[in-house]
């Protein structure tokens, strides 16, 4: 069976750690856009500066930008069965265009889950995180902080902060995604696609709502 998800949120509300877990629920690969955007920012190339300079402000990559790397995995053969959707699409204009694509792959989108959480929580979850530069681990120094401060319990990795968690940025990102995220849940509501799962609490929580929400067993 092939099966679209799209994990939709504001950021810090979870949707790469829910994206996670459901992909290894469901088998189905977990395709996140902030991720591809990271690899390419590293990259020593024109378009990985310009991603760069535009994650650092915090503001969205242009669309076509975007669908055009969708394009590439989605029409691989890794995507076949379907995917778990996270962070992609961001504007109706994605949206739109992300229809197309699917479309000529005899695909569509099955159900669209908007994550919510305060404001405040956002914030917190999001000053407070810290990765591991070894394993990719994720902690936070607010709600899981690491045993020893700095570094992973894990693999002993040293932890960093991502560059667009600081203040000014996530307040910039929260502002983005109410202006030019947030009418996708009209979007996919009209189209009876969409349920809001609220994503505050333990993260196993938050996973047994979502799990409820698509009539899986936790
Ligand atoms: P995320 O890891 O999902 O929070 O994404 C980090 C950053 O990558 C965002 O703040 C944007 O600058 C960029 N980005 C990720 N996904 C998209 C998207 N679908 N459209 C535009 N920009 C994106």
């Amino acid at each position: 069976m092939q099966s679209v998800f799209i994990l939709m949120g504001p950021p810090g509300v979870g949707k790469g750690t829910q994206g996670d877990l459901l992909s290894r629920k469901t088998d189905l690969p977990k395709l996140a856009t902030g991720d591809l955007f990271r690899e390419e920012a590293g990259k020593d190339t024109p378009l990985g500066k310009k991603v760069q300079g535009i994650m650092q402000s915090g503001s969205l990559v242009p669309d076509d930008v975007v669908v055009e790397l969708v394009r590439e995995r989605i029409n691989s053969s890794s995507y076949e069965g379907g995917c778990i959707l996270d962070g992609f699409p961001r504007t109706i204009r994605q949206a739109e265009l992300l229809e197309g694509l699917l479309e000529e792959e005899d695909k569509k989108v099955d159900h669209v889950i908007s994550l919510t959480a305060d404001d405040e929580e956002l914030v917190k979850r999001l000053s407070g995180r810290r990765i591991c530069r070894g394993c990719n681990s994720l902690f936070n120094i607010y709600f899981n902080p690491p045993a020893k401060e700095g570094r992973c319990d894990l693999c002993g990795g040293t932890l960093i902060q991502r560059e667009d968690d600081s203040e000014t940025t996530i307040r910039q990102r929260l502002d983005v995604y109410k202006k030019q995220t947030r009418p996708l849940i009209e979007f996919y509501g009209h189209k009876g696609l969409l349920s809001e799962v609220d994503g505050m609490g333990p993260v196993d929580r938050v996973q047994d709502r979502i799990l409820a929400d698509l009539g899986m067993k936790g």
